[in-house]
């Protein structure tokens, strides 16, 4: 078995006790693959990522500046995301997009952020991989005007939570999308029915530790390892078995952030 858990936070400080030790209850659980994202505190800090990809040689990284912090970018934040996304380890620009729930920073901030983030990825040729919350219109609407109308290198819509409607929208501008430990809560049918409809070709399996564990840890702590519930629940959902959702998610995982020559290992 060799899974990939497509989107963890390992360097929040819940896991400064036992950062090792779960990443290692990870790899013994059958994830061979971690993508520790980079937009850690926000800037000036914008390498959270590479600093846990540089010590794993199965941990990937990606750099981005999520919109909860896009108040804190300024122009030499560009010049040093554009420098950090050609690193090896580096594959993808992530998390970016529009957080509306929150409104942690002013909403027309969030939206000059994100489109000059979907440039670096641009001009990078990486893959993007987007948070979207209660902005759904809007991050459509940039993506369509910066992005999706020119060859572009594809990207992840993370944790994937909209409606079934939302995820067929998503699909049709080439997405991947990635469904986190949400899917195996009660209320989730709808979600669920958005995994139904997503083709096994195009979908992702993620925590998103340390937030949002999947039942049975419902509450607590997330971490990689726990990406192993979510895929046995698309398993259910979708009426396949385990190891088929395993090798798919795996190497559409490879197919999007490995296709490079340059980040293959
Ligand atoms: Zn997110
Ligand atoms: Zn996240």
């Amino acid at each position: 078995m060799s899974l990939v858990d497509s989107h963890c936070h390992l360097d929040a400080q819940v896991f400064d006790e036992d950062r090792d030790a779960a990443i290692q209850r990870a790899r013994d659980a059958g994830v061979e693959t971690m993508v520790a994202i980079g937009s850690g505190d926000g800037p000036p800090d914008l390498s959270a990522g590479i600093r846990l990809a540089e010590q794993y040689d199965f941990i990937y990284a990606t750099v981005g500046v999520h919109p909860h912090d896009a108040s804190k970018a300024d122009e030499s934040t560009w010049q040093e995301l554009t420098s950090l996304a050609a690193h090896p380890k580096v594959i993808a620009v992530a998390e970016i997009g529009l957080d509306y729930h929150y409104d942690f920073s002013p909403r027309e901030t969030q939206r000059a952020v994100f489109a000059r983030q979907l440039r670096i990825s641009l001009d990078s040729n990486l893959p993007i991989a987007i948070h979207t919350r209660e902005a759904w219109a809007d991050t459509v609407a940039l993506l369509r005007e910066h992005w999706s109308g020119s060859p572009n290198p594809g990207g992840i819509f993370h944790c994937f939570s909209g409606s079934p409607a939302e995820a067929e929208e998503a699909l049709a501008l080439g997405f991947l999308l990635s469904y986190s430990g949400i899917i195996t809560f009660p209320k989730a049918e709808q979600l669920r029915e958005a995994v139904r409809r997503t083709p096994l070709d195009r979908l992702l399996v993620e925590t998103d530790a340390p937030y949002l564990a999947p039942v049975p840890w419902r509450g607590k702590r997330n971490e990689p390892a726990y990406v192993v519930e979510t895929a046995r629940k698309v398993a259910e959902v979708k009426e396949l078995s385990f190891d088929e959702v395993v090798e798919a998610t795996t190497s559409n995982w490879k197919r999007l952030c490995l296709r490079t020559t340059a980040k293959a290992r």
